[in-house]
This record gives structure tokens, C-alpha cells and sequence, in this order.
């Protein structure tokens, strides 16, 4: 067998070790691998800045500890989308300090994590507000901007412009600047973060617009940009280059410089960058099924789904769909397939076209029987974290992280049990009335 052909996009994932893991740890299951965990680590960290430079690992995208504590060991520091991340990201070791916390629902309590040194951008005119009421004049905050324009890979994904409730709308920032002032605190952040998937060109005019925005604020020392750097799942699809479409970012921080003699300190937030393509989803075929001759398809039925990559389902995403047979003599022969998930929910799809998630469509594959494995790649970001977990009651899937072909758990798969552990019986009587 020709072990190349299988090879993932990412290169990382043999069918030797696919094999091992659907028989060893069984499917579905994550598979990250260190490497490109951390061959993505370095590039983010040599992002082109003029006065220095935060990486902040949002995690959400993949919250497992061990890739928090990998990010934490090589320098990165970590952007949280709740405060119950920012328990978890100090619960793998990260020191509070280098949390920073923008948030659509600012939760009881952050004025705890203030006085511990987590950093808070405030989202929204209310968060001001409560950061001024609850945290002691001198406290320094940060400000998200929604900057007026937005670029995602979805509607779903792009949270600036007017139809985006993400962040303080750019014309409110003299009132904020009041209602901070008048507080006693000080603003020392502002952060924009327009959309995952954003279009280079247009991430760059929102760079010229947060930049305009620090002249606003005298105090200001960090220009926190986000995240959304687009990667590359599909072939055909063009990734970002740091390096070459995010220069220009260098550039204008020594312009606002010359003109205003105020040297900003960078933080970029990629999730999508860091994680996407650094792991891949392992998972059987489980049945096929045919719906005859004239407008029917042949459909592959994995025994996962919705409930661990939902990105094709919610945004028509499209990732790359590898059938890796048991029996090497297949391995020439294609088929063309509908891949679909176990949920009882038509939705549930694999090869939705793109952008449609209501539409099915067809890949071209190697001709599968049950029992065979598929790998569903680029399933590093928004999959474990952003999933159906538990539709049907299926249990969550185990992660594991592949260090030199060697598979290491990072997760066990969840016991049935756990899924109603938390369920409390009526009291008795009640039903029975
Ligand atoms: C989700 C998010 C990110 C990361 O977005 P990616 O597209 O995964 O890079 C960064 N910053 C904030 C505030 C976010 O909400």
C-alpha cells in the first residue's frame, strides 16, 4: 500500500497511526499533533511588528489543556471568551496575568479576576459601565471596537459592521471616554477582532481604523487586532501569509509613532491559525446506504457527526474527507459519495455544497465499505469546542495528541453515564398524581 496517498493535507496523520487509534482507542476521535501545533506557534510569534509583540491563543478553538500548557511553554499568551474560560486557562497553569478577557457576556465576579490581573476589554457600553461601578479608580481596561466594517468566512463568522453586535460601535468612543474618565480609570487596550476567515484586504483597511482609534485615547500602550487569520482547509482554499499580507500592520504602528510619539505595544489573537489545521477528526464508516437510480445518492454514515465537527452543518464548511480502507486492494477504486453524520437529523452532513448547509453534494473518494476509517481533517478549530455534544446522547469523543507517530490521550472518550449525571429525579409523587 502506497502510504503516501493517504496522507493528510497536514501530513501528520499515517494510516498506521489511524489504524492504531481506531483500534487501539477506538473512533470518533481527535487526533492534534504536536509539531503543527507548534510549527504554527512560531509562525504567529514572528508576526511583523514594529514595537513588540502579545500572541494570544484564543482558545476557544481548541481548549484542551495540553495544547494550553504547549501555547503557555513557548511564550504565548491566551485570549478568553468567558470567565469560565479564564478559570480553565488558569486551571492548565496560565498565570492570570496573562489572560486577557473579551467577553459578550461579562460574568459575575470578573472584578475578581481584575484584582487577580486578568486584562479586560469591555465589550459593550454596559460592560464599561460595570467595570467602572465594580473595579477601584486606577484600574486599567481595555476597549473592544466594533470599527464599522467586518470580514468573516460566514455571515456567522463576521462580527464587525452595523449588523454585528460584537463590541462598542466605533462612534461611542468619546462616550466611553467620559464615562471611563469620570471612573477614575484608565483605558490602556483598544481591541478589534472583525471575523473569522476575514479577507486579507479588508482585515488591513480595519488595521488603518483601529490604529485611528488609539488617537482617542491618550493612554493607550496596546493595540489588540484579533484574530481571523484565514487557513487553508481545502486545496483549493488560499491561506494567510503572516509574513507577506499582515506587513503592512508594521508599517503603519511606525507611522502612528512618528506622528504621534507614542510606540504601541501589538496583540493578535489567533484560534483558527494556531489550531485548524493541526488536527483532524478520526472516524469508521458505520453503513452505507443508496436511494436509487434517479436523483438518489449513495450515502457513507460515520459514526460521528454534528456532535464533534459542526462546522459543515451550521456554516456549509468544508473540510477534507479521507476514506482510509482496511483493504489496501481498494485502494484505487473511487466513488462518488454523500458523507453524513449518526444524528437523527438530515442536517447532520459532511459534504453539505459550499456555504449551503441545506444542500447536498458529492466527493469523490476511495470506495468505502463499514468498518473502514475516514478522517475528517482540519478539524482543529471550533470542532471539539463547537459541537452538538451529546445530541442522541452520544458520549464526546476522546482527544489525543500524536508526538512522533506515538498517540498520547489527552482525553478520554465520556461514560454514557455522565451525560445525565447531573439530572435530579421529580419528587415522588409528582408524576404519578
Ligand atoms: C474567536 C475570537 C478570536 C479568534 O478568531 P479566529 O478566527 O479563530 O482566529 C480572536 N479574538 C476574539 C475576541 C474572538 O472572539
Amino acid at each position: 500500500m502506497s502510504t503516501s496517498r493517504y496522507r493528510t493535507r497536514s501530513n501528520f496523520l499515517t494510516p498506521e497511526v489511524a489504524f492504531e487509534i481506531a483500534d487501539t482507542i477506538g473512533t470518533p476521535c481527535y487526533a492534534y499533533d504536536l509539531a503543527t501545533l507548534k510549527k504554527q506557534a512560531e509562525a504567529a510569534l514572528a508576526f511583523p511588528n514594529a514595537y513588540g509583540l502579545t500572541v494570544r491563543y484564543a482558545m476557544k478553538a481548541a481548549p484542551n489543556a495540553a495544547i494550553l500548557k504547549l501555547f503557555h511553554s513557548m511564550g504565548l499568551h491566551f485570549d478568553c471568551s468567558s470567565i469560565f474560560e479564564v478559570q480553565r486557562a488558569m486551571a492548565a497553569g496560565v498565570p492570570p496575568a496573562h489572560c486577557s478577557l473579551s467577553s459578550q457576556e461579562l460574568g459575575e465576579g470578573f472584578e475578581k479576576l481584575v484584582e487577580q490581573g486578568v486584562k479586560i476589554n469591555c465589550c459593550s457600553l454596559l460592560q464599561v459601565e460595570k467595570f467602572c461601578a465594580k473595579c477601584p479608580a486606577g484600574k486599567e481596561l481595555g476597549l473592544r471596537f466594533n470599527p464599522g466594517v467586518g470580514s468573516g468566512g460566514t455571515s456567522k463568522t463576521n462580527v464587525g459592521g452595523p449588523s454585528s453586535s460584537f463590541g462598542i460601535w466605533h462612534e461611542y468612543a468619546d462616550k466611553c471616554s467620559e464615562m471611563v474618565k469620570a471612573a477614575g480609570c484608565k483605558v490602556v487596550r483598544v481591541h478589534t477582532h472583525i471575523g473569522s476567515g476575514s479577507d486579507p484586504a479588508v482585515w488591513r483597511r480595519c488595521t488603518g481604523m483601529s490604529i485611528a482609534l488609539c488617537e482617542k485615547f491618550p493612554e493607550v500602550t496596546v493595540l489588540n487586532l484579533g484574530g481571523g487569520y484565514k487557513v487553508a482547509r481545502m486545496r483549493t482554499d488560499k491561506g494567510t501569509n503572516l509574513q507577506t499580507d499582515c506587513a503592512v500592520v508594521k508599517d503603519e504602528f511606525e507611522q502612528f509613532s512618528s506622528k504621534f510619539g507614542r510606540k504601541l505595544h501589538l496583540e493578535i489573537e489567533p484560534g483558527t491559525f494556531l489550531s485548524a489545521n493541526s488536527a483532524c477528526l478520526v472516524a469508521s464508516v458505520h453503513d452505507i446506504v443508496q436511494t436509487g437510480t434517479d436523483e438518489g445518492h449513495t450515502f457513507i454514515k460515520l459514526d460521528a457527526g454534528m456532535t464533534d465537527v459542526l462546522r459543515p452543518s451550521l456554516y456549509g464548511a468544508q473540510h477534507p474527507i479521507v476514506v482510509v480502507p482496511r483493504d489496501a486492494s481498494r485502494a484505487s477504486k473511487r466513488k462518488s459519495y454523500v458523507v453524513c453524520g449518526h444524528c437523527c437529523e438530515s442536517g447532520d452532513l459532511m459534504t453539505p455544497a459550499p456555504g449551503e448547509p441545506e444542500t447536498l453534494s458529492e466527493r469523490m473518494l476511495c470506495e468505502a465499505v463499514p468498518g473502514d476509517v475516514v478522517v475528517i481533517e482540519a478539524s482543529g478549530a471550533y470542532c471539539s469546542s463547537m459541537s452538538t455534544k451529546n445530541y442522541n446522547s452520544f458520549p464526546e469523543a476522546p482527544e489525543v495528541m500524536i508526538v512522533d507517530n506515538k498517540v498520547h490521550v489527552i482525553r478520554k472518550r465520556q461514560v454514557v453515564e455522565d451525560i445525565w449525571k447531573n439530572e435530579v429525579d421529580l419528587p415522588a409523587g409528582v408524576i404519578a398524581k
